[in-house]
C-alpha cells in the first residue's frame, strides 16, 4: 500500500499544562515539533488546498495540520507557534457549541472557539471545516439527519467566516460511503479520515492522531511511515478511540452543551 501523498496529523487540545486527558499535548512540545518540521522544509497545505492538487511537486514534503473540535486552545495556544512558522492549519469547528463547554468529554470539559475567534483564525490564512452541528456518531443516524448535521454546520460556519466551508471531519472518525456521498451533495469536497479508510478516493484524507504522550520522534515516524496499516497508526487509532469520551457518550445521538 502506498504511503498517502499529503501525510496528516489531527490534534485536538494544544494547552501548556496537560490534563488526564490523552487529547491535550503540550504547548512546549508542539513548539519543538514545529521547529522541527520547519527545519525538515515541510510545507503545510490546508485540506482545501490538498484537495486541489493533484500530487506535491518532485521532491517537495507537504503536510496537513488539522485541528478536530474547534477548542478555544486552538487559537490561545497553537496559532501564535502555526503563525511564527508559516503554517497553515484546518481547524474543524463543531456549529452548536460556540464559546461552550464540549459535552462529551469525561474528565474535562474543553472551552470551544467563540464565533469571533473563529473569524479571527479564518482571516488569518488558516482554514475552517464542519464537525458537524453536534458532535454526532453520523453511521448510527438516518440520512436526513446526518444531511441536516452536515448542511446546518456548514451553513453557519460560511456565515461566521463570509466564505465556503467545503472541508469536514467526522466525529469520532465516524463514516461510511454513504455518509461521504450525501457530504458531496450537500458541497464538501475533502474530509478527513482517522479511523478506517486509506483515501483511496478524491478528496479523502488520511491522517494520523496525535496525543500526549507522542514524543516529537514519534509524531516525526508517523510522518515518515511508509505503511499505511503500521504499528505507529495502529496505536493512533487506539489512542484516538480512547481519547473522546466513553461509547456510552458515543452512542448519543445528541449533546446538550454545558
Ligand atoms: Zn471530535
Amino acid at each position: 500500500m502506498q504511503k498517502p501523498p499529503f501525510p496528516g496529523l489531527l490534534f485536538h487540545s494544544v494547552v501548556p499544562k496537560p490534563r488526564a486527558e490523552i487529547a491535550h499535548f503540550p504547548l512546549g512540545r508542539f513548539e519543538k515539533l514545529c521547529n522541527a518540521l520547519r527545519q525538515r522544509n515541510y510545507r503545510t497545505l490546508t485540506l482545501h488546498e490538498a484537495a486541489n492538487v493533484a500530487a506535491p511537486a518532485e521532491g517537495e514534503k507537504t503536510l496537513l495540520l488539522t485541528f478536530d473540535d474547534g477548542l478555544q486552545s486552538v487559537h490561545r495556544h497553537a496559532l501564535p507557534v502555526l503563525d511564527f512558522c508559516d503554517f497553515r492549519a484546518t481547524v474543524f469547528c463543531i456549529s452548536g457549541f460556540y464559546g461552550k463547554k464540549s459535552a462529551w468529554d469525561v474528565f474535562t470539559r474543553n472551552r470551544h472557539l467563540t464565533r469571533e475567534e473563529i473569524r479571527a483564525i479564518a482571516q488569518s490564512g488558516h482554514e475552517i471545516g464542519s464537525h458537524t452541528c453536534t458532535h454526532a456518531y453520523l453511521p448510527y443516524l438516518d440520512d436526513q439527519s446526518i444531511g441536516r448535521e452536515l448542511s446546518e454546520s456548514k451553513m453557519r460556519l460560511e456565515d461566521i467566516i463570509g466564505k465556503a466551508v467545503t472541508s469536514l471531519s467526522f466525529p469520532y472518525g465516524g463514516w461510511n460511503r454513504r455518509i461521504w456521498e450525501i457530504a458531496r451533495e450537500t458541497g464538501y469536497s475533502a474530509a478527513t479520515l482517522y479511523c478506517g479508510g486509506d483515501g483511496d478516493q478524491k478528496g479523502l484524507f488520511p491522517v494520523l492522531g496525535v496525543h500526549q504522550f507522542d514524543s516529537v520522534d514519534d509524531v516525526l515516524a508517523k510522518l515518515a511511515t511508509a505503511l499505511p496499516l503500521s504499528i505507529i497508526r495502529a496505536r493512533s487509532r487506539m489512542m484516538a478511540h480512547f481519547a473522546r469520551g466513553t461509547p456510552i457518550w458515543k452512542y448519543r445521538k445528541e449533546y446538550v452543551s454545558v
